[in-house]
């Protein structure tokens, strides 16, 4: 599953749930669940769905958060339960997506997510098949749709929502054929622009994710 489409769910949760939410309510709380819904998925710089992915132990650290909220009141928890509960969501969500693998529409491992309590990985129940699959891509846009209709969001959370859903539907669009884009459109320009234009590369790592190196040409 796309981080966008983690982040966008947890901010559509929080604005859903904003009218129980009283005076902890408003942006940060909504920027929390953001922040919380992509940040596990920094880990695709390392071993993805396991660097960062701590089903377990994000919910263990939501729950006692919130504990200490209804504890003391202190609205600092308020955004930590909201941040951690999101990483909790994201990592549990992705059991529900596919395998962590260089081609995953193409899948030959049974990897979803790694649960560091148990010592083992998670299989993948392939209900979002990969990160950018169409429904990974309406997801995305329903999530973000749900949370710019909210009353919960004002002007500027709701310009941030339709970029990341304008940017979430072109790599849905676009996911498959990534890697062979830059070709494509080189092939249709003058050589003589091409030339002069940066290089650039578009790959499928290992991990499921797809990376973009430019190279300025000297
Ligand atoms: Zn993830």
């Amino acid at each position: 599953m796309m981080a966008l489409t983690h982040g966008a769910a947890s901010v559509a949760l929080v604005a859903l749930a904003t009218p129980i939410l009283g005076d902890y309510a408003g942006p940060p709380l909504l920027l929390a669940a953001l922040v919380g819904g992509l940040a596990p998925d920094v880990d695709l710089l390392a071993d993805h769905r396991k660097s960062l992915h701590y089903p377990v132990g994000y919910s263990v650290f939501a729950l006692g958060a919130l504990g200490g909220l209804l504890a003391t009141g202190a609205a600092p928890l308020a955004l930590a339960a909201v941040a951690v509960g999101a990483a909790a969501l994201h990592a549990w969500s992705d059991a529900l997506a596919g395998s962590v693998e260089a081609e995953p529409w193409n899948p030959t491992t049974e990897r979803a997510v790694y649960n560091h309590a148990l010592g083992r990985w998670h299989r993948p129940r392939r209900y979002v098949r990969y990160s950018g699959a169409p429904e990974d891509g309406l997801l995305a846009l329903a999530a973000a749709g749900v949370a710019i209709a909210s009353p919960a969001t004002g002007p500027t959370a709701e310009a941030g929502l339709w970029w990341l859903a304008a940017v979430a539907a072109g790599y849905a669009l676009t996911r498959r054929r990534l890697a062979g884009l830059p070709g494509s459109v080189a092939s249709l320009l003058p050589p003589r622009l091409v030339g002069a234009l940066p290089s650039v590369r578009v790959d499928e790592t290992d991990s499921g994710a797809t990376t973009l190196s430019i190279r300025f040409r000297p």
